[in-house]
């Protein structure tokens, strides 16, 4: 791994005060959803929705001071209402704001409001909705995501990818698609093509420097948009890329559309497993079909020596499945060639076909198709 740690990052963060608090912005506990992953920055500085706009440039202060840390290769920092955090669920109903729904960008000024309370039910064109979900950020859910998304269109299905992870968005980087989608009409969104898999990304609805309050009615708009408005074509499965823990998100996705199943990628260790209990549980209220876990990170084989070493602990996930009475779809090792390659946006399915590791992907994806074998009427 390479680049600052968390640390690091809130160090710099707290030489960053606001003037309203007389605070700097980490006491004052404005931080929130830090994820650091080999130099890319992601947080959310939680405000009051009334200073929304006024904030701006405390949230610029605060991305161009991570911004200039030397190792830091991308920062995203949104603003966000901090009586609705990342991984809190407030009613939609009652956090339902007056008039339309904003804009994210893609939709102009002007547009029908998208609807949000008919469109619950499936979606036109696509047969299976399958959720990647995890307890915790870092866990490998997008890079999962990614393989096995690609491991069914290697096996002829037709796969589409959502990045839903508003706070930390990889697909586009994992997936090697860079570019924005277009929208000819101003109401559909063309989304973008790779390696056989069509990909959309919530973070394509950000422009670059867009500072955006990403409370729970706009993530379900944003989120709306992309399941309605984008032209999925026809696909056997549409993957979402969750983000970490249990939110808005999460929420919103089973309660505008049929979701068919849900996998949960887990480390090892018994705190990322606590965890993905929670998410568990949250898709069980949900009434979401659990279809299995996977354990990312699990072994680890030195490429010199070929030694054998359980960096995180071993087989977790495993006897948590069992557990709970939920199959287990199988073990990722920790893998040099699995980070590089996801990270370099040619994932190992791609890059590396006949590798062992790709097989794991393959074997995941084929007890995925297993399991959702019958198209819910
Ligand atoms: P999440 O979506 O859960 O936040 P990511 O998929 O972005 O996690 O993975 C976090 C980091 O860990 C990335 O740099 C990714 O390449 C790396 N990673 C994920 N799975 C593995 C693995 N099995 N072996 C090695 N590195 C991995």
């Amino acid at each position: 791994m390479s680049g600052p740690t968390k640390d690091d990052i809130l160090a710099t963060l707290s030489r960053i005060t606001d003037p309203a608090k007389g605070a700097d912005i980490v006491s004052a506990k404005m931080v929130s959803g830090l994820v650091v992953k080999n130099g890319a920055v992601g947080f959310a500085l939680e405000v009051d929705p009334a200073r929304g706009a006024a904030l701006e440039p405390l949230r610029k202060a605060a991305e161009d001071a991570v911004k200039g840390m030397e190792g830091v290769t991308s920062v995203t920092a949104v603003l966000t209402a901090h009586s609705e955090t990342p991984g809190s669920t407030p009613p939609p109903a009652a956090a339902a704001p007056k008039g339309p729904p904003p804009n994210l960008g893609l939709a102009k000024e002007g547009d029908k409001p998208i609807p949000t309370s008919k469109d619950t039910g499936p979606i036109d064109g696509i047969d299976r909705i399958i959720a990647v979900g995890s307890g915790k950020g870092g866990v490998g859910k997008s890079t999962v995501s990614a393989n096995v998304a690609l491991a069914l269109a290697a096996q002829g299905k037709k796969v589409g990818l959502l990045d839903a992870d508003v706070y930390g968005p990889s697909q586009p980087r994992m997936l090697g698609v860079s570019g924005r989608p277009s929208t000819p009409d101003g109401k559909t969104i063309l989304p973008l093509r790779n390696y056989g898999v069509t990909v959309m990304s919530m973070g394509f609805m950000l422009e670059d420097d867009q500072s955006v309050v990403w409370r729970g009615p706009m993530l379900m708009s944003a989120l709306q948009q992309m399941l309605r408005q984008v032209q999925w074509g026809k696909l056997d499965y549409l993957i979402v890329d969750l983000p970490p823990g249990t939110g808005d998100v999460q929420l919103t996705l089973s309660q505008k559309t049929r979701v068919d199943g849900a996998v949960i990628v887990s480390t090892p260790q018994d705190v990322a497993l606590i965890d993905a209990k929670k998410a568990i549980d949250m898709f069980t209220k949900l009434k979401v079909p659990l279809i299995g876990m996977i354990e990312n990170m699990s072994t680890y084989v030195c490429p010199n020596c070929d030694h054998e070493a359980h960096i995180f602990g071993h087989g977790g996930a495993k006897t948590e499945a069992e557990n709970l009475g939920i199959p287990f779809l199988g073990e990722v090792p920790l893998d040099i060639d699995i980070r590089t390659s996801s990270d370099g946006g040619t994932p190992i399915v791609v890059s590396k076909p006949k590798s062992p590791q790709a097989a794991r992907f393959r074997e995941i994806a084929a007890s995925i198709i297993d399991a959702t074998a019958e198209v819910p009427a």
